[in-house]
């Protein structure tokens, strides 16, 4: 059966995507840990890091550079925490590779990795065109 994210991917269920190129999808999480909290997804529906084909894995420092230096230009946050659960035992829940990009604040607990609704609809609608914007603009 598809994974969540490659039905998002498909159409088949709404996500809000910031980023779509040929092998990457980028999409706000839908339980934020932070506003802006990014997910940066392969089209190849893979579960762990080591199975994913060349050319994508070739890509996908430097879509994270990117949507980190998005991430930093729309929150105006202080840092952004990278964060790939590979494989269940690491807490991965969707058997699908992703990285999650959350910003974060000075004073903010940086282990903190609970997620939660931080934003409306509206906000979250708000958030997702303003990092759609930047990244278009790199
Ligand atoms: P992980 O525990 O690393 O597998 O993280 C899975 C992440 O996917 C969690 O942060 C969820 O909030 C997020 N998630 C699950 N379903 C959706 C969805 N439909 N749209 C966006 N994010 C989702």
């Amino acid at each position: 059966m598809a994974s969540i994210f490659t039905r998002i991917i498909a159409g088949e269920i709404p996500g809000a995507c910031v980023l779509q190129t040929e092998r990457w999808v980028a999409i706000l999480d839908i339980n934020p840990v932070a506003p802006g909290h990014t997910l940066l997804i392969p089209r190849q529906e893979v579960a762990l890091l080591p199975d994913l084909e060349g050319a994508t894995l070739a890509e996908s420092g430097a879509w994270l550079a990117r949507i980190d230096r998005a991430l930093r230009s729309i929150t105006d946050c202080d840092a952004v925490s990278i964060l790939l659960r590979d494989g269940p035992a690491a807490g991965q829940e969707v058997p699908h590779l992703h990285w999650h990009l959350v910003p974060r604040f000075n004073g903010d607990h940086p282990h903190h990795f609970v997620g939660g609704s931080y934003a409306s609809d509206d906000q979250q609608e708000q958030m997702r065109s303003a990092i759609a914007a930047a990244l278009d603009q790199q």
